[in-house]
């Protein structure tokens, strides 16, 4: 078993860390959240008196932050997380950040022989506490193989999609699709019902169609089409329009520094906004559909 640095312990680093200690680790933990603190030792983590200290004399160190700037706050600097580990620590980031940022901090890591590797994940808080996430990692092969020996008590799917900001950069362009294909459905299926359809005669059809998607397939906008879903639980629980806004924020970055034409996305970043603003922002992703059906009301 291994000993493990755990920093951030929000919605998805909370349970990614209980999950950790539940495979038997030795998992030390810090949040500047006291609260986060506490929920994660009842569970038989250990708490750390600061990052650094999380950090130190262990065989791996998992991040889960807000954001770019947090990442590169908590691990750069002087005194950053970075002084206080040596080559034998794997440093694992798994927040969902700018891939520029990414390949700053393993820039910095290398200078000083650190290994580094970007992991953001999906799957969200559902996919945290279950121990179902996929992470989508970035680094060196051999980072990766070795990443699995805690990886996989967090995650199902354990994915390497290429060198340090690979990960990022492969977790935007999935999410940046499924947003224009959330919207996508959503208006099809508005433009149906307008037009006297019932959405679950629809959903069934373009499911045996070309229109065919994963949003039909087991994600449905539209209340009361299929149990179990955000939508037909008042858009309450899965992802919510924020997060899925603020990865829409990134994709657009990546585009315009790689000069990629993504009208598409564009696009659904700015009808996320838009709804967001509505006072939507805590609601499932798929919540978009009622974008389209306010049209009629
Ligand atoms: P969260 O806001 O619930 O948790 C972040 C935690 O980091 C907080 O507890 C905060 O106190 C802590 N923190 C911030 N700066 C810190 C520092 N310097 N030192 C120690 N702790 C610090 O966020 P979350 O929902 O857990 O998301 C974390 C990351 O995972 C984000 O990048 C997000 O985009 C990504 N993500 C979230 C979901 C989701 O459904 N929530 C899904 C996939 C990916």
């Amino acid at each position: 078993m291994a000993k493990v640095g755990f920093i951030g312990l929000g919605n998805m680093g909370g349970p990614m860390a209980i999950n950790l200690v539940n495979a038997g680790h030795h998992v030390e933990v810090f949040d500047l959240s006291t609260t986060a603190m506490d929920s994660v030792v009842a569970h038989g983590a250990v708490a750390a008196s600061s990052a650094n200290a999380a950090a130190n004399e262990k065989q791996f160190v998992i991040t889960m932050l807000p954001a770019g700037k947090h990442v590169a706050a908590l691990y750069l600097g002087e005194n950053g997380l970075l002084s206080a580990v040596d080559s034998h620590t794997l440093m694992i980031d798994s927040s969902t950040i700018d891939a520029a940022t990414a390949r700053l901090v393993a820039q910095a890591a290398e200078q000083k022989n650190i290994p580094f590797m970007d992991a953001p994940v999906s799957g969200g808080v559902g996919g945290a506490v279950a121990g179902t996430l996929s992470f989508i990692c970035g680094g060196n092969v051999e980072h990766f193989e070795h990443s699995k020996i805690v990886l996989e008590n967090m995650g199902k799917n354990i994915f390497h999609a290429g060198d340090v900001g690979a990960g990022q950069v492969a977790k935007i362009c999935n999410n940046m699709l499924l947003a224009v294909l959330m919207a996508g459905t959503s208006e099809a299926l508005q433009m149906g019902i307008d037009n006297g359809l019932d959405p679950k005669v629809l959903s069934e059809i373009m499911l045996k169609s070309s229109g065919r998607n994963w949003c039909l397939e087991l994600y449905n906008p539209v209340p009361n089409v299929m149990e179990n879903t955000p939508a037909s639980n008042d858009y309450q629980g899965g992802f919510m329009v924020d997060l899925m806004l603020k990865d829409l924020g990134l994709a657009g970055e990546a585009a315009q520094l790689s000069q990629s034409t993504t009208p598409f996305g564009a696009m659904a970043r700015n009808l996320y906004a838009m709804h967001s603003k509505g006072g939507n922002g805590s609601k499932d992703f798929s919540s978009i559909f009622q974008l389209f059906e306010q049209d009629k009301k």
